[in-house]
């Protein structure tokens, strides 16, 4: 059975987004613990994103674009602009700051982000950022689909992944029926970008997100329309976590103390990133 729930419209920074997770039912999908469907937004030339320095801990960022630009900076000394089609992964770790800008060009800001809890072994870790300006891709059906992380369908990323997860973007025409093989250990999430689909006889579009319990081995997508959507999978998540803000963590001790690094300033823990956009605070506890 498929559970279909409404996301919930937010603004970060100058992006408006559709929040499909965290849901109150569903803290996480595998690993997966947010998803932040971005746009489309228009960013005039001269106007920023308004996502300057932030922190976070305990996650992956995991950001993909359809189209616009945008101009990553972190702590870990990355200046790294992404296009669509390409991953930026992030890893916090114990602490990691960074922003993400405007690139300069005006232009439309379509896209996902993302975030992947890190378990336990991991998340006291260094951080880290990879950039992957090329995925591999497959199709199915005459689907033709890109994975960001993990594997589908034989098809395997070369991204860092800390747990039995995965993330691939799928692109299919009007009225086709693509028939997804899915790993039966694996709960499942879909986020739909543009166009809509029909999956187990639910209506999933922008604005809403279907997901699935573990035990199926495949998955039929009727495209209703041309449409481009996330599928996001992974073994359900060991650890029960606490999200508060931009972090990840497992109690709100541990949130307390990373929120009060935070606002005495840059730090060991919380570099400075060096981007020109104001430091975002944290909000009350
Ligand atoms: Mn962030």
């Amino acid at each position: 059975m498929i559970e279909v729930f409404d996301s919930r419209v937010a603004r970060v920074g100058e992006l408006l987004v559709r929040r499909a997770l965290p849901r109150r039912e569903h803290r996480t999908v595998g690993a997966w613990c947010f998803a932040d469907h971005m746009g489309p937004s228009s960013l005039a030339e001269g106007v920023d994103s308004g996502i300057g320095p932030h922190p976070h801990i305990g996650l992956q960022t995991v950001t993909w674009l359809v189209s616009g630009e945008l101009r990553h900076r972190d702590s870990v000394g990355s200046d790294q602009v992404i296009k669509p089609g390409q991953l930026n992964l992030m890893t916090a770790g114990h602490g990691v700051v960074h922003a993400e800008e405007a690139s300069g060009t005006a232009s439309t800001i379509h896209g996902i982000q993302l975030w992947v809890a890190q378990p336990e072994a991991t998340r006291h870790g260094d951080a880290a950022f990879e950039h992957h300006a090329e995925l591999p891709r497959g199709e199915i059906d005459g689907a033709r689909f890109t994975v960001l992380v993990g594997s589908l369908a034989g098809v395997v990323s070369p991204a860092r992944r800390d747990t039995d997860h995965f993330g691939a973007e799928i692109v299919v025409e009007g009225g086709t029926a693509t028939r997804l093989p899915l790993d039966r250990a694996h709960e499942h999430a879909i986020v739909v970008v543009e166009g809509a689909v029909r999956v187990e006889g639910a209506v999933l579009q922008p604005g809403n997100a279907g997901c699935l319990a573990p035990g199926l081995d495949q998955l039929v997508v009727d495209a209703l329309a041309p449409a481009r959507f996330m599928l996001l999978g992974g073994v359900p998540f060991a650890s029960k976590i606490t999200m508060w803000w931009n972090f990840v963590a497992r109690s709100m001790d541990e949130v307390a103390e990373a929120r009060s690094q935070w606002e005495r300033g840059f730090s060991d823990r919380f570099p400075d990133p060096c981007s020109p956009l104001a430091r975002i605070a944290a909000p009350p506890l």
